[in-house]
């Protein structure tokens, strides 16, 4: 293995989902629904194969799913972008993330991210021969509400060699949604620095309780340095189709499309004429999601806390942390979730593996569980809960 991938073994969603596999377990762990997405849009995928659509598309992807993207960033976000040039269609969110920091980065260059930080995001900079500067989230002090960043931390991780602020918001694993006035101080500090903002908004329907996701991308000076990174997988439970986008201004897109052409081409062909109409749902489908995932988190969370693990009720996103400690005398959440299998049949992932090493320490008594889960799996996990206490 290369040295700029030391350290980067298999993933932790990988070897958790094979421990549910091999031990029989609920998989809480890895992010995805057990349950399918929306009957008309499956059935365009279906029928587009054995079409044209299975042959290479064109490569920032069909003009249909483009002009889609576009639209649907106009109606949620009020962002307009040019489909022929603005808009570019990758293999994920995971791709569309690799590649900009493929597109963006020089050796040596700095990436500033808030920490815990989804998995892919340290290789990919890794792997652009980037470094991370990682800023902690908080979780709140009263266990109610969301997690936030120190303002005064966040301007100590900006140096000279910055070059890209990386935010996810609705954010995995934590499930915040960061508040107006934190995407002020965003945009403000990339302002100021001239950074290149990507976002990642994977997450950006499936937010509870009436609160909403605006992108970072709609505030004032923001448009002209963000690269918008979205995908299908979680608002059509479609995880495995692989069809994530981005959008941006022209010459930023056509940077990404650059390092895209040449890591995978194109891809998910007849998956893109699907997607695109699911983009097109009127917007009670994506209010539905989030009212129908809303309804899961509130049962795990109760399950949760019936179990005697404190968690703070996540705004959004798949995932509730808990704190393990009144369950797990050492307080180690790795340890907490290599046993889970036996403990209770479930899996979860340690939330630690979301930190780089400079601060485990913050993530070793956390955990992640997921709630996108059936009525059923829900019902047995939180009975198999009990078995904790
Ligand atoms: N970003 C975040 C925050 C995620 O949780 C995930 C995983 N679902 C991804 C990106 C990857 O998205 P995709 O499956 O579209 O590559
Ligand atoms: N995003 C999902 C999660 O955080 C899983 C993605 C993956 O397996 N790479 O659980």
């Amino acid at each position: 293995l290369a040295s700029r991938l030391r350290g980067f073994g298999t993933t932790v969603f990988a070897e958790m989902s094979a421990l549910a596999v091999e031990t029989g377990s609920l998989n809480l762990g890895q992010g995805f629904p057990d349950y399918p997405g929306p009957p008309e849009v499956l059935d365009i995928a279906r029928a587009a194969i054995g079409t044209g659509a299975d042959q290479y598309p064109p490569g920032p992807g069909i003009p249909e799913l483009r002009t889609a993207v576009a639209e649907h960033q106009q109606r949620f976000q009020e962002l307009g972008y040019d489909p022929g040039t603005e808009v570019l269609v990758t293999a994920g969110a995971t791709e569309a993330l690799a590649a900009a920091m493929l597109a963006l980065l020089e050796p040596g260059d700095e990436v500033v991210l808030f920490e815990p930080i989804y998995d892919s995001y340290s290789a990919s900079v890794a792997m652009a021969g980037g470094v991370v500067q990682p800023v902690p989230l908080h979780p709140p002090a009263d266990g109610e509400g969301a997690w936030t960043f120190d303002e005064a931390e966040l301007r100590a991780a900006v140096t000279p060699r910055t070059r890209v602020l990386l935010v996810n918001s609705p954010h995995n694993p934590t499930g915040t949604v960061l508040a107006a006035a934190e995407l002020a101080v965003l945009a403000e500090l990339a302002t100021a620095h001239d950074l290149t903002v990507l976002t990642d908004e994977v997450y950006e329907h499936l937010v509870f309780d009436g609160a909403r996701h605006v992108s970072l991308a709609t505030l004032p000076g923001m448009r002209e340095r963000t690269l918008v990174v979205s995908s299908a997988g979680k608002t059509f439970n479609v995880t495995g189709w692989k069809i994530g986008w981005v959008c941006g201004p022209a010459p930023l897109v056509a940077a990404v499309r650059t390092a895209k052409q040449f890591l995978t081409y194109v891809n998910g062909g007849p998956f893109q004429p699907a997607v695109a109409d699911g983009l097109r749902l009127p917007d009670g489908y994506f209010a539905g999601i989030a009212r129908d995932l809303q309804y899961r988190r509130d049962v795990l969370v109760a399950g949760l806390r019936e179990a005697g693990l404190p968690v703070v009720s996540p705004q959004a996103t798949y995932f509730a942390t808990v704190d393990v400690r009144g369950v797990q005398p050492d307080g180690d959440g790795l340890a907490f979730c290599r046993e889970l299998p036996r403990r209770a049949g479930l899996v979860a992932i340690p939330t630690v593996v979301f930190y780089t090493q400079e601060h485990a320490a913050l993530g070793r008594h956390l955990v992640r569980f997921a709630f996108c889960k059936s009525d059923a799996v829900l019902a047995e996990a939180v009975e198999r809960l009990r078995r904790l206490a």
